[in-house]
């Protein structure tokens, strides 16, 4: 996969593209990262990336030109033929799991970090593919919506993770919350670990983590059951669980 991103502040890629998966990552040649500085395609003598918005008000705006140039250059190098383009904005769809499995199945995305007051229409309406919020919140730059991007997705190309299976049963992946996790000690400070996991029966171990999974999501996110099809077991075990809290 080809990750292009556009920003105006590329150091701070640095760390987080240099750092664990997503830098081996790239060290597997799974993906190639290409982060640009808009601003060296501003085609005028100051290079100025940004205006004062039409109409007047607050806050400056992205021109056009720049991003029109940076997003053509990327995808004349490339030889892409169908890039996905993102814009980061918080006025995009909503990021989640299924999205970064989507984005996960391209060959080549393309970052657009915004700053400033906003981005000048033109840019979302003529090269942009996907508009992506990471939440109702408004943070100060694209910077760290991309990275949170870059990251859900680049974990999910193959052979990135050690464990192929270790994404599969992630939160969201199956609809549902993960179920708890413990390691060693059996008992620490009193604190005991449950019975069944220590039981090395693999068939009870699993039918005790479906059902903590379950649980889990039923007690926080009961709003992602609403949005999966239960097998007959499950269906079975959510009553058994609704039952313990009535
Ligand atoms: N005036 C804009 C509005 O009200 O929609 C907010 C601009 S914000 C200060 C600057 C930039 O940060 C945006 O252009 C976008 O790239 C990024 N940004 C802010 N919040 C975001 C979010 N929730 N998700 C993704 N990107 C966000």
């Amino acid at each position: 996969m080809q990750i292009d991103i556009l920003t105006l502040f590329p150091e701070m890629f640095t760390g987080v593209l240099g750092t664990s998966i997503l830098n081996k990552a790239a060290e597997k040649s799974a993906v190639q990262y290409n982060v640009v500085n808009f601003r060296d395609f501003a085609d005028n003598k100051h290079a100025t990336v940004d205006d004062y918005p039409y109409g007047g008000g607050a806050g400056m705006v992205l021109k056009p030109q720049p991003i029109f140039d940076a997003v053509a250059f990327l995808k004349k190098k490339a030889e892409s033929k169908k890039p996905r383009v993102i814009l980061l904005c918080p006025q995009g769809e909503r990021y989640d799991q299924r999205k970064a499995e989507q984005l996960a199945q391209e060959e080549h995305l393309i970052f657009i970090c915004g700053h400033y007051e906003g981005y000048d229409e033109r840019i979302r309406e003529n090269i942009v593919t996907d508009e992506i919020s990471i939440g109702d919140y408004v943070l100060t730059g694209g910077e760290l919506g991309a990275m949170v991007v870059i990251d859900s997705v680049v974990r999910l190309l193959p052979e990135v993770l050690g464990n192929q299976e270790s994404h599969m049963k992630d939160s969201f992946s199956t609809g549902l919350l993960e179920h708890p996790h413990y390691t060693r000690p059996a008992d620490f400070r009193g604190l005991k670990v449950p019975e069944v996991l220590l039981s090395g029966n693999h068939k009870l171990i699993e039918e005790w983590r479906n059902k903590e999974a379950l649980r889990r999501t039923f007690l926080r996110r009961p709003d992602l059951l609403d949005k999966i099809e239960l097998t007959p077991d499950q269906q079975k075990w959510l009553s058994e669980i609704k039952k313990e809290y009535e």
